[in-house]
C-alpha cells in the first residue's frame, strides 16, 4: 500500500470500516489508510460484526443500509459487547429517519455522505484524543492494580468502616473472588479482627481502629486475623497512609504478615525463660516475675508469699547413684510439685537443687499450709532407685516495702533455719 504521508501523522487507532457499495468503500478506504494506523474493512453488517469480535477496534465507521445485516443492527450488537467503543455512522441526507434509532443505540457521530476529508479528519482527531486518554487511564489503572497484586501484603483502601479497593492477597486470604462478595458478608475488615486483648480491636476506648492507628503512628499495631485456608490465627502489623486526595477520608492500609517472626520471638522468649533440665521457669524468669508480682501486690494491696525449698543431702544422692539419677530426681520432683500448686503460682528453679514458688494473693498461713503439703508429698513419693527424698522449706510473706534482695535473703534465712532444725521441715521467717 502506498504511503503518501509519513507514518507518524497517522492516528494511533484501530478502525473497522463497514460499507457494502464498492465505489464509496474504495474512496474512504483510500482516505482512511493514510489516517489510521490499523484499518479493517468489511462489506456488510454481518461480516462487520464478526470482524469486530476478532479485531476489537477502537472505532467503528459504518454505512446503514447493507445486505445480511444493516449498520444499525450491527451497531446494536456491537454495543452489547462493548459499551464504550466509538461508533460513527455514515449516512445520506435521505436517511434521517434512522437518526432516532441510532441515538437509542448510542451512536457517537454521524458523517454525511459524501464524506469530506476535512470532516473525517476532525472526527478522527477528536476520538483519537478521547481514546488515547481512555487507554492511558486504563493502563494506569492496570499498572496500579498489578502493583497492588504483586505485593505480598494485604492491601485495602478504607475509611475504617467500609472498603473501596483491595488486592488479590486480601481476597485470597478471606477466600473471596471479588470485593463485592466480601462486602455482602462484612462491611469492614475490622469485622474479621480476632478478639484478643493483646491485639488491635474494632473499637479501642470508643475509637475506631483506623483512627487509633493513624493517631498513634509511632506505635506498632498488631492485629490477629483468622486464616480459613490454613485454619489458624495469623498476626499482622498494620500501616496506614492517607490518600492525598482532597476531601477524601480514605487510607491505604497494609497488613504485613509477621506470624512466623512472632512465633519465633515467642519461642526465644520461652527458651530464655525455661530451665532446660526441668522445663520449669529459670532464675532469669523468676526475677522478672517476682518484680512484676511485687508491683502488682503493692498496687492491689494484696498479700504475696514466697517459698524457697532445697533438696536435703542431694550431694549424697549424686555420690551414691550418680549424676544422671540425680537429674532424674530433679525432674520427678519438679513434676510432682508442678501438679500440686495453684495455677497462679509461679514455680522456678533457683539454683542447682533449690526452687522458688511465688504465690500471689496468698497469706502466710496458706503459704505455710502449701509448703507443708508439698513437704509431705515429696517425703512420701517413691523416687524409684533413690527411694525417699526430702526437702526443707522457707516461707516468707512480703511486707509491702522491702527490696527483692531483702525478701530473698529473708526466705533463705528461713530455709537455713529449717536445715538447722533437722531438715525435712517448714520454717516461716
Ligand atoms: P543440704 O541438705 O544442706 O542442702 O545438702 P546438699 O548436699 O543438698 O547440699 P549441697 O549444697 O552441699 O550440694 C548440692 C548438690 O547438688 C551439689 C551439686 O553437685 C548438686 N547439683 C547441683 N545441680 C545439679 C544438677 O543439675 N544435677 C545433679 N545431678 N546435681 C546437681
Ligand atoms: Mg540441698
Ligand atoms: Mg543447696
Amino acid at each position: 500500500m502506498e504511503n503518501i504521508k509519513p507514518k507518524r501523522d497517522k492516528f494511533n487507532l484501530k478502525l473497522l470500516y463497514v460499507e457494502d457499495e464498492e465505489t464509496i468503500r474504495e474512496q474512504l478506504v483510500f482516505l482512511l489508510q493514510r489516517r489510521v494506523s490499523d484499518l479493517v474493512v468489511a462489506t456488510n453488517g454481518k461480516e462487520g460484526l464478526d470482524k469486530f469480535k476478532d479485531y476489537r477496534p477502537d472505532i467503528v465507521v459504518t454505512d446503514i443500509r447493507m445486505p445480511f445485516m444493516d449498520g444499525l443492527e450491527m451497531s446494536k450488537n456491537i454495543r452489547e459487547i462493548d459499551k464504550d467503543v466509538v461508533i460513527i455512522i455514515t449516512t445520506a441526507h435521505s436517511e434521517t429517519e434512522y437518526f432516532l434509532n441510532a441515538i437509542d443505540i448510542g451512536v457517537d457521530k454521524f458523517l454525511i455522505k459524501p464524506i469530506r476529508k476535512q470532516n473525517l479528519d476532525e472526527s478522527l482527531a477528536k476520538f483519537a484524543k478521547d481514546i488515547e486518554i481512555k487507554k492511558e487511564f486504563q493502563s494506569q489503572q492496570l499498572k496500579i492494580q498489578t502493583l497492588l497484586n504483586f505485593i505480598d501484603d494485604i492491601i485495602i483502601v478504607t475509611d475504617g468502616k467500609t472498603i473501596t479497593d483491595s488486592n488479590y492477597k486480601f481476597l485470597n486470604f478471606f477466600g473471596y473472588n471479588t470485593l463485592s462478595e466480601f462486602l455482602k458478608d462484612y462491611s469492614c475488615i475490622c469485622d474479621r479482627f480476632v478478639e484478643d486483648s493483646e491485639y488491635l480491636q474494632k473499637d479501642i476506648n470508643g475509637k475506631n481502629w483506623l483512627e487509633f492507628v493513624v493517631e498513634n503512628q509511632s506505635q506498632t499495631h498488631k492485629v490477629k486475623l483468622y486464616d480459613n485456608g490454613n485454619q489458624q490465627d495469623k498476626i499482622f502489623i498494620i500501616k496506614a497512609v492517607k490518600l492525598p486526595i482532597e476531601n477524601s477520608k480514605e487510607y491505604i492500609v497494609s497488613f504485613i504478615d509477621i506470624t512466623n517472626i512472632e512465633l519465633e520471638s515467642k519461642n526465644y522468649q520461652a527458651m530464655a525463660s525455661t530451665d532446660h533440665l526441668t522445663k520449669i521457669y529459670n532464675r532469669y524468669k523468676f526475677n522478672k516475675a517476682l518484680n512484676v508480682e511485687i508491683e502488682r501486690a503493692k498496687e492491689l494491696e494484696q498479700d504475696l508469699c514466697l517459698i524457697i525449698f532445697d533438696i536435703d543431702y542431694f550431694k549424697k544422692i549424686n555420690d551414691t547413684y550418680g549424676h544422671q539419677i540425680g537429674d532424674k530426681v530433679l525432674v520427678s520432683l519438679t513434676e510432682l510439685v508442678s501438679k500440686n500448686i495453684r495455677q497462679n503460682d509461679l514455680f522456678a528453679r533457683w539454683g542447682g537443687e533449690e526452687f522458688m514458688l511465688i504465690m500471689p494473693s496468698c497469706d502466710e498461713e496458706h503459704a505455710k499450709i502449701l509448703a507443708e503439703k508439698l513437704r509431705k508429698l515429696i517425703e512420701t513419693n517413691d523416687f524409684e532407685k533413690v527411694g525417699q527424698v526430702t526437702c526443707s522449706f522457707g516461707v516468707i510473706l512480703y511486707n509491702g516495702k522491702e527490696s527483692i534482695d531483702d525478701l530473698i535473703k529473708k526466705a533463705d534465712i528461713a530455709l537455713y533455719k529449717a536445715k538447722q532444725n533437722g531438715r525435712n521441715r517448714v520454717e516461716v521467717f
